[in-house]
């Protein structure tokens, strides 16, 4: 550990109380908290030192104390750990912040709020009594800081927008260590830029996310064979640009390999319709693919704790994991090519240990880009008045670190031919999505100039020596 990093310790030691500390010689915990990301990639970094603070008044003292350090010491900030951008929410040899002791969750004034170290699934759970739910992940087990700080696809997408355009208010501690409200009244700007710009501007410790009325939704998973998917793609093509598009669905469509299927792909269907309909004509053409495996098909009426329990799968943790993503318009040949290019990839890492990947394809409908300016605005740049958007994730599971060379690999030379064919067709959409970016892949100046400009703007604003953009470095950065 350097000297500097020892002081910023220190420092911290005198104005934190004792125990929310853990160094590397509380080996138990220290393990226990380094190992519970998501993925391997991120539980490989060791800081000096994990802050556990309880109360916003303690991030802001953490805040203070670590300021003299800026430009010697790093530190991250990290919610549930599920996103596995490498370095994004975890920081070696620096100081990770885990707010995963922030709790508290109440529903106020159509709102509900929600500190920041809570998990989706919990506040489901809160919220099912009242017959309320919110755009939140649709895993429960996903945090609640990176989606609706960097856009956020729900269930409730389509119909109600992206999770950061229905976040009202954000508090949040700034550089000074000073506790902000940031909304459509106090702080505007900041509000705004928080919509899309990551950990980039503070520390949010309380999201207040506007809830609406939920009965149960109809959703779950059809299990079937690749000759099918063009056909599913063109469906999917013909709902979302059709001018009478449901805005009660949500489609994930992906081609699947694990070796546990054995050796060919699969395809699987993620389909939910927001109401409880049964078998709802929207998502007939998705549901009655034939042939399908009958006895792996999961739809039905359920509540939303239910469906993102299913979502949340087998929750495994410090495994190998990595997305990237490329968008693109909704176009057949690319969506069918894209799909076979990755097939082709797959091939050279089909016998890496423990592989599990996926080619999936996510839509903006145009009724989920129109929510943005109806919500308040947001900096990610994506254009209403556009056709709707697909979101290609490339998403891959893997073992053992001596095969991430070759998994990465893959994916690059998938991701980059998907790219030159959109490209190449003019279908390709310039925006990345940070959620499923990789470490090569900027998605902050995706958003386009005009709303960099804005986000430096706000950063020179409420942090006006840089501390975010020099100590917090994970994710991507605002001045290069
Ligand atoms: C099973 C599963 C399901 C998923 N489902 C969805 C889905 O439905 N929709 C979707 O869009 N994505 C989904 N994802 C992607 C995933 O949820 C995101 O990558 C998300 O960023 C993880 O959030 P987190 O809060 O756990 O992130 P972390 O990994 O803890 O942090 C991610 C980033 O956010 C920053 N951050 C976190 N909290 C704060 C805060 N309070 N203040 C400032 N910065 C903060 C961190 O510094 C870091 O850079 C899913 C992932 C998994 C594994």
């Amino acid at each position: 550990m350097s000297g500097k990093v020892a002081q910023a310790i220190s420092a911290l030691r005198e104005t934190i109380p004792h125990g929310r500390l853990i160094t590397p010689e509380a080996a138990e915990k220290y393990d226990s908290l380094n190992n519970s990301y998501l993925s391997g990639f991120e539980s490989d970094l060791s800081p000096a030192c994990i802050f556990l603070p309880e109360s916003k008044e303690e991030v802001a003292a953490f805040v203070r104390a670590i300021r003299p350090f800026v430009g010697d010491v790093q530190f991250a900030i990290r919610a549930a750990g599920q996103q596995p951008l490498p370095g994004c929410a975890n920081v070696q040899d620096g100081i990770t912040i885990d707010l995963r002791n922030l709790r508290g969750l109440k529903v106020r004034d159509g709102n509900v709020e929600i500190a920041a170290g809570e998990r989706w699934g919990s506040v489901y759970e809160h919220l099912e009594p009242y017959g309320l739910a919110v755009t939140g992940g649709k895993s429960t087990s996903c945090g609640i800081g990176g989606l609706a700080t960097q856009g956020g696809l729900s269930f409730y997408s389509s119909r109600e927008g992206f999770i950061c355009d229905n976040v009202v208010n954000f508090e949040v501690v700034v550089a000074s260590g000073e506790i902000l409200n940031a909304n459509a009244q106090e702080n505007l700007d900041l509000w705004v830029a928080l919509r899309g710009g990551g950990n980039n501007l503070g520390i949010v410790t309380r999201f207040d996310v506007r809830t609406f009325e939920q009965g149960p939704l109809y959703g779950g998973m059809v299990w079937y064979s690749k000759p099918s998917f063009p056909g599913q793609i063109a469906a999917l093509v013909k709902e979302l640009t059709s001018p009478e598009a449901d805005v009660e669905t949500h489609f994930m469509l992906s081609i699947a390999y694990a070796q546990l299927f054995g050796n060919d792909v699969v395809c699987l269907n993620q389909l939910y319709y927001t109401q409880p309909v049964e078998d709802p004509p929207a998502l007939a053409p998705f549901t009655h693919v034939q042939p399908q495996r009958d006895e792996m098909n999961t739809m039905k009426i359920q509540t939303l704790v239910q469906a993102a329990t299913e979502q949340t799968g087998a929750g495994q943790s410090k495994i190998r994991c990595l997305y990237m993503n490329v968008n693109v318009k909704a176009d057949i040949e690319t969506l069918t090519k894209g799909g076979d290019i990755w097939c082709e990839e797959l091939e050279a890492v089909k016998n890496a240990a423990g592989l599990m990947c996926s080619y999936t394809l996510q839509a903006y409908p145009v009724s989920l880009l129109q929510k943005t300016s109806v919500r308040g605005g947001n900096v990610l740049g994506l254009d209403p008045s556009n056709d709707p958007v697909i979101n290609v994730l490339l998403l891959t599971y893997w073992a053992d670190k001596s095969d991430d060379e070759r998994v990465i690999d893959f994916m690059q030379k998938a991701l980059k031919r998907i790219e030159q064919t959109a490209d190449a067709r003019g279908q390709l959409v310039p925006f990345i999505y940070w959620n499923y970016a990789f470490s090569h892949q900027d998605a902050l100046r995706s958003y386009g100039e005009e709303n960099v400009r804005k986000l430096q703007k706000a950063s020179k604003k409420y942090d006006p020596h840089g501390m975010f953009q020099k100590a917090c470095t994970g994710g991507f950065k605002l001045f290069k």
